[in-house]
């Protein structure tokens, strides 16, 4: 019954989707029409947030110097220790905490007492000896203690497990397959649960007591706690049980640090970008096998009247403003002089809805062969054409704007995204040296096979790395987690897709585009659930936001009334995440808070100073 009901629904949505498919190409070739013979020019969109010259943030980026009330404890001589330290440094490091390490291996005599927060990177207590009485009375004293990693059940952890709340503890580590929040830790957490992506033995599987508070468990039966605090005398006990310390989970962690103390503030970047690689570029001709199964029409056809307007849809649904990177042609030309491509009637027709919709155009190629000379090695893994020397570089990246300027010729291109992902050092120095215009790379976040992956940050000669995160209509396991990471460590959404996902069965194309469109809506409305506050930025907006967050530097300083924090090398903007855990926040000044989940504020910050009351404390 349910099934028929449901075949039922489906062909009535195919037999309405045909009438808005005729309907969509009415109003196309209406404006087809309007704007071949008005010659519709569009108003050039005046970016919100420009990117600054450079010398603007005075001693930006450079370690603060005020005395770091964070310890990170770890030891050299033990593999899964230094990898620990290593994973979380990148988390402390993004965070902009000022910290200090310990290495137990130099020096196992540790000094607490000159710390408000210790994390520890360690499997195995036993080395840290009897040092760990030292910090059990630290925390009785008032200090936050974070066991950043699942520890083995030994001698040394039984001595302890009372203190951390562990009431029964197996000698066989966990699989955890998913993970759930209790409650509002994490923005979008409690919103669903997480499948992980090849889980494997991870985890402690531990019995707590009730003393422990719980944010975080394993989905199955067992609901194995993976993250829990508990207080002790004056001061508290952080456990993150999870086993998973890898770049698509630094969120996690950053949650976890935001436990210790009294409240935890960093810098935030606060962004969402979307971006359409290959558009505008020419539209293949021919017919794709799903899209001639499910619509009867053309490649071109299609994309005009059913992609586009659903890929619109979207974004005026949402808010999202698109950034369109542009591929002139599709040849394997490497060799100048490169030919004008001559057809632009749907360049201009594509790219001036992008931009009428506020969004941006960028440059992704003359062509798809990424910027690698001869010496590139491309592994068998790609068919690519190689540049001869830099000249015939620089010269199809000339033509390429000489091509863009003459079709939006108010425009400036300061986004760059590599075809493929794929950016040789060579191509990376040519683009800073030779065109200044280009402000920002868009590449990749996670590293891969010969992929060009980024950072959050200003590079050294200036270019700002503004890294995409998770793609395509298919959002799968791994990318949802990486993309709930990233919404609580950077406070930032980076995604693209190419118009030819829908003729590729690796992206999800055998599903049809029906299926692809519902499935990125979900992401979408996902990500717009967890953080209506997010902005919505085009490229070089978000690149002027990573620069802003890249720069700023906060020193705090904490009365018993107030919090006040000091800006360096702030601007004329600085977004930060608030973490509260003893006390609420009253009056503010020199910025404005909004409440976000549970006790997690945004922070605005509009001047070099900024107090914020505290209540309740
Ligand atoms: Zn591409």
């Amino acid at each position: 019954m349910k099934v028929l009901k449901m075949l039922h629904r489906r062909t009535h949505r195919i037999r309405f989707r045909r009438l808005q498919i005729a309907f969509t190409a009415f109003l196309v070739l209406g404006f087809v029409l309007a704007a071949e013979r008005g010659n519709v020019r569009y108003e050039s969109y005046e970016a919100e947030l420009g990117i600054l010259e450079d010398s603007v943030f005075a001693d930006g980026g450079k370690p603060v110097s005020r005395k770091p009330d964070s310890l990170l404890i770890y030891h050299g001589g033990n593999g899964i220790s230094v990898y620990i330290r290593d994973e979380f440094v990148e988390v402390l490091e993004e965070m902009k905490i000022a910290y200090e390490e310990a290495d137990l291996a130099m020096d196992p005599e540790l000094n607490p007492d000159a710390y408000d927060k210790i994390s520890i990177a360690l499997n195995d207590l036993s080395l840290l000896g009897e040092a760990v009485f030292g910090l059990l009375d630290w925390v009785r004293d008032g200090g936050s203690l974070l066991f950043l990693y699942p520890m083995d059940n030994n001698g040394s952890l039984q001595v302890i497990s009372g203190e951390l709340g562990i009431r029964e503890n197996g000698y066989q580590y966990t699989v955890v397959e998913s993970v759930c929040f209790t409650g509002d830790l994490m923005l979008g957490g409690a919103q669903k649960e997480y499948r992980i992506t090849d889980p494997f033995q991870s985890s402690m599987s531990v019995i707590l007591d009730e003393e422990c508070r719980v944010y975080m468990t394993e989905g199955g039966e067992r609901n194995v706690p993976l993250l829990w605090e508990r207080e002790r005398g004056e001061g508290k006990i952080v456990v993150m049980n999870l086993g998973i310390m890898e770049k698509a989970y630094r969120g996690f962690y950053s949650a976890a640090y935001s436990l210790l103390g009294d409240s935890c503030l960093y810098p935030v970047i606060n962004g969402s970008a979307f971006y359409l690689d290959d558009f505008p570029s020419p539209v293949p001709g021919g017919q794709g096998e799903y899209i001639q199964r499910d619509y009867g029409m053309d490649v071109a056809t299609f994309y005009s009247n059913v992609w586009w307007p659903d890929v619109l849809s979207l974004a005026e649904d949402y808010g999202i403003r698109y950034t369109g990177v542009v591929i002139e042609e599709y040849s394997d030309l490497t060799e100048p002089p490169l030919p004008r491509y001559q057809d632009v009637y749907r360049f201009r027709y594509f790219g001036n809805q992008v931009l009428q919709h506020n969004g941006e155009i960028g440059f992704h190629g003359y062509n798809h062969m990424p910027l690698c000379l001869e010496s590139f090695d491309y592994q068998g893994l790609y068919t690519y054409e190689k540049w001869p020397d830099l000249d015939a570089m620089e010269s199809a990246l000339t033509e390429l704007n000489d091509f863009c300027a003459s079709l939006f010729p108010d425009e400036t291109f300061q986004v760059y995204v590599p075809p493929s992902n794929i950016l040789s050092e060579e191509g990376r120095q040519l683009i800073a040296e030779r065109f200044p215009q280009i402000r920002t790379i868009a590449s990749i976040y996670f590293p891969g096979a010969m992929s060009y992956s980024q950072e959050f940050e200003v590079a050294e000669d200036g270019v700002i790395e503004t890294p995409r995160i998770i793609s395509g209509c298919m959002i799968d396991e791994y990318m949802e987690i990486a993309a709930l990471s990233e919404l609580n460590l950077h406070y930032v959404n980076s995604h693209f897709q190419h118009p030819d996902d829908v003729l590729d069965p690796e992206r999800g194309a055998a599903l049809g585009w029906e299926t692809m469109i519902a499935r990125l809506t979900e992401y979408v409305d996902w990500l717009y659930t967890a953080a209506p506050e997010i902005r919505n930025l085009t490229g070089s907006e978000m690149a002027a936001a990573v620069q802003r967050y890249y720069y700023v530097n906060l020193q705090v300083d904490q009365s018993e009334e107030e919090m006040v924090i000091t800006l360096d090398s702030f601007a004329d903007e600085a977004w930060f995440f608030l973490r509260t855990n003893t006390w609420e926040p009253g009056e503010v000044r020199g910025g404005s808070l909004t409440r976000l989940t549970g006790n997690l504020y945004l922070l605005e910050a509009s001047s070099q100073r900024i107090t914020i009351g505290k209540e309740g404390a």
